[in-house]
């Protein structure tokens, strides 16, 4: 198992300095004991123009076989014979991930105290890993480091023999990676798509493997399209840590868009009093209708579910019909300031015990959320992008299942009545998406059958006759009260479908 990684230099940065990157001395070749046998680090070439360190793992495959975790792909080997002849010693896979997290963990950390600054920075790299296993193949090789950086990825497919090349190729392919990055960045892409294009582990998966995962997968697995198999298989499929690592994920894509959605919520109280209702802006009209449906409910205990900077929630406390009022929100910031707002420190106890902020993302069921007897999504589900509503359905509707819903969301129709809204704009640069009146209720009404909800719709605003209201409202009333929650096996049913889908295309 072998893989080497390059640098070239000039005159004030001698490419030498991969060195002190590495904090491995470019002179000298080491040994490096690992629990399946042995690491080398030495450098083919080490000049001021260009060094390359290589890292080299000597398998010992009777250790691996005694340990007995030696197993291929896909369970046990087939044979005896099979558990010693196999491609661990020559295949780069989670054995050489491994020891690079071994030999090189200060530089996968990013620290280099020899070079204040460098290991912060990008610099030239070229990376060569010569027999990677790849299920997937070449493709699946490209679709997972295409989008991290690199200027160059090739991925070439190596024959199963160069003399017989009708047999065709091998699963192995030849990687060469070429960009500008960070060094601790090429690193911690290695130690996590090596195991992952192998698509197996010789150590059984811990629930530590997550937390090994998120640190190893900082700043770019968030956002990687691949999100999903990169996750999956890297957590051996084990569901339950996939779904953990994907909502751990998720909170932090959602909180680096914090900003965004702060402001989003500024904005979309200035958009309405920019326009022509300035005696009541439109946001507090949507908070009286909210207000109104829910005390023509009934309802007690109630869900602001992505609250924002909480102006629904203080509204709902005014009126001490409403005993207990949670607000959610991914974004820590909001939260804050909703904090701030309600002045929720300085609340006497009996007001306090009445209202809880909590953080959380509204794509994944949450035990915290079952029970209540309403959940208002106000200005929320056009924040999402449009795949992302599906989990939000189940995780409001199908697992929370609080007796009535209220969701309300711009009518797209209307925009052409905002003078300051140029044509064929959304009414906020976050919004993801704005539907019609057939768009909300089409979907509505799936929602409602699927779920068992009954709803209707309530146009707030000045409901124009041509083109709506600029708010839509649907109010869901649960119509199977009886029934219990439902909330158990498919809570994790999406990962399962997702991944079952995988292995049928692999
Ligand atoms: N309901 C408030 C805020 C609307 S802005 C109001 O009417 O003023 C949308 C809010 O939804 C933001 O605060 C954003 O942080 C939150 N949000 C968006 N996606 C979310 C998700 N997946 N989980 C939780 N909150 C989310």
């Amino acid at each position: 198992m072998f893989l080497t990684i390059s640098t070239t230099g000039t005159p004030e940065r001698p490419a030498t300095d991969l060195g002190f990157l590495l904090h491995k001395h470019p002179d000298k070749a080491q040994t490096f004991s690992t629990s399946h046998g042995t690491a080398h680090v030495f450098y083919p070439e080490a000049s001021a123009e260009r060094c390359t360190a290589a890292l080299l793992l000597e398998v010992d495959p009777v250790a691996l076989v005694r340990r007995g975790k030696g197993k291929g792909r896909g369970g046990a080997p087939d044979s005896a014979l099979a558990q010693y002849v196999n491609d661990r010693p020559y295949a780069a896979s989670s054995l050489l991930a491994v020891a690079l997290s071994t030999v090189f963990k200060s530089a996968l950390r990013g620290v280099c105290a020899a070079l204040p600054g460098r290991a912060e920075a990008p610099m030239p790299l070229r990376v060569e890993v010569p027999a990677l296993p790849a299920r997937g193949g070449a493709e699946l090789a490209g679709k997972l480091f295409g989008p991290l950086g690199w200027t160059s990825v090739e991925v070439e497919p190596v024959a199963l023999d160069e003399q017989f090349p009708e047999w065709g190729d091998s699963r192995y392919v030849q990687l060469t990676l070429e960009g500008e990055l960070r060094l601790a960045d090429a690193l911690r892409q290695l130690y996590v798509l090596l195991p992952v294009l192998d698509d197996a582990k010789h150590y059984w998966v811990a629930p530590d493997e997550v937390d090994k995962l998120l640190r190893a997968g900082e700043g770019w697995l968030a956002e990687h399209p691949e999100q999903k198999l990169i996750t999956s298989r890297y957590l051996s499929r084990r569901w339950g840590l996939t779904r953990q690592a994907m909502e751990r994920l998720e909170l932090v894509r959602l909180a680096e868009a914090d900003d965004l959605e702060v402001e989003d919520v500024d904005n979309a109280v200035d958009e309405t009093t920019d326009t022509e209702e300035k005696p009541v802006p439109l946001a507090e009209q949507r908070r009286d209708a909210i207000l109104e449906a829910l005390r023509g409910a009934g309802v007690n205990r109630v869900l602001d579910l992505g609250c924002g900077q909480g102006q629904l929630v203080q509204a709902l406390l005014k009126d001490v019909s409403f005993t207990e009022i949670v607000g959610v929100d991914v974004s820590v910031r909001a939260l804050t300031i909703a904090g701030r707002r309600l002045k929720l420190d300085r609340m006497g106890e009996r007001q306090a015990a009445r209202v809880k902020l909590l953080q959380g993302a509204l794509t994944y069921t949450d035990k915290r959320l079952a029970g209540y007897d309403a959940a208002v999504l106000c200005e929320v589900i056009e924040h999402l992008d449009l795949p992302r509503l599906p989990a939000l359905e189940y995780a409001v509707f199908g697992s929370a299942r609080p007796q009535t819903v209220i969701v309300t969301t711009p009518n797209v129709e209307y925009n052409v009545r905002w003078e300051t809204l140029p044509a064929g704009h959304a009414r906020h640069g976050d919004h993801r998406f704005e539907w019609t009146r057939q768009e909300f209720r089409t979907w509505a009404e799936g929602v409602a059958e699927r779920d068992g909800y009954g709803v209707e719709f309530v146009p707030v605003g000045p409901d124009d006759p041509e083109v709506g209201p600029p708010t839509q409202m649907a109010v869901f009333t649960r119509t199977d009260k009886a029934e219990a929650d439902k909330n158990k096996p498919e809570a994790e049913a999406e990962t399962e479908t997702e991944t079952e889908k995988e292995a049928k295309a692999a």
